[in-house]
Order: structure tokens, then sequence, then C-alpha cells
């Protein structure tokens, strides 16, 4: 999976929440906050053919559970991850983002 920090917004296509990206990789923010690797992600969740982010749709359940999280701190944790990820943004499997680091050069 490629940084999604360094794309440009509105080039790539929509994501159609396929799953491909975090069955293949597990992302920085996965590894650091579940302290795994482990393909697929574990935090990969599947309902009705659609995937979604464990670390953001029940973020309590998957972020270092042996913290024990206050209820505020997983708010503001969701909040990073969906900022970090830029979920919402369209695909970032890499052929969307070598097309877009070959358009700004
Ligand atoms: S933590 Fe979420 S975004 Fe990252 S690889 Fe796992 S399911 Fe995908
Ligand atoms: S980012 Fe791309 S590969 Fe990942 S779920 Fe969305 S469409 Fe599928």
């Amino acid at each position: 999976m490629g940084s999604k920090t360094e794309v440009v917004k509105g080039h790539r296509p929509a994501c159609d929440r396929c799953g491909s990206c975090c069955t293949g990789d597990v992302c920085w923010i996965g590894l650091t906050l579940m302290g795994t690797n482990r393909t697929p992600c574990p935090a990969l969740e599947e309902h009705d053919g659609l995937t979604s982010c464990g670390l953001v749709a029940d973020t309590g359940r998957y972020a270092l559970v042996d913290l024990a999280l206050t209820p505020d701190q997983i708010t503001t944790l969701k909040t990073h991850i969906l900022r970090i990820n830029n979920f919402g943004e369209g695909c970032d499997m890499e052929p969307w983002i070598a097309e877009e680091q070959e358009a700004k050069q």
C-alpha cells in the first residue's frame, strides 16, 4: 500500500471498498496500533460484500486494547486515523499512486 498522504486529491477513482489494499498489506497506522503486519489486515471487516477498516468502525476493539482507551481517546484516535489515511479520497492502490506521482513531475 502506498502512502495515502502523497496523493493528489481527486485524481484516483473512487474507492469501491473491495478490500484488496488491506488484504495484501497492513498500513503503517495499523502496524503501529495493532503491532502486526499479518495479512490480510486483522482489522479488515467485511459486511454484505463491502469492506471497512475496523480501526475506524470499532476502534477500541482493535487498537492497543491493552491500554483500555477511554471513549474520548477512542474518538480522538478515530479522527486521526481518518485524516492520516485519507479515507474518502479514492483508491490508494499502486497504479493510481504511480500515475499521480508522474502527473506531479
Ligand atoms: S488498519 Fe484499516 S486501513 Fe490499515 S490496513 Fe488495516 S483495515 Fe486497512
Ligand atoms: S482503496 Fe482501492 S483497493 Fe482499497 S478498498 Fe478502496 S478501491 Fe479497493
